[in-house]
């Protein structure tokens, strides 16, 4: 994962995201996978997504996004 320096206002679908905790608007940015089991006919698939991450530059909430 990186990591971005510089907190930032971050625009979703043309709105301005903001924590769900404290209510701040600066982020961070990750780049990450999440990883999901899937049941398929014969046993388990491992399924990893790419998402990009917002965490909150006060109280360090992660925002999750699977990635378009
Ligand atoms: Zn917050």
């Amino acid at each position: 994962m990186k990591t971005e320096n510089i907190a930032e206002t971050i625009q979703i679908n043309g709105k301005t995201l903001s924590c769900h905790h404290c209510g701040n608007t600066t982020f961070f940015t990750l780049k990450g996978r999440i990883v999901t089991i899937a049941k398929i006919k014969w046993g388990y698939e491992e399924l990893k997504r790419p998402t990009t991450c917002y965490v909150c530059s006060v109280c360090n909430n992660i925002n999750e996004f699977l990635d378009k």
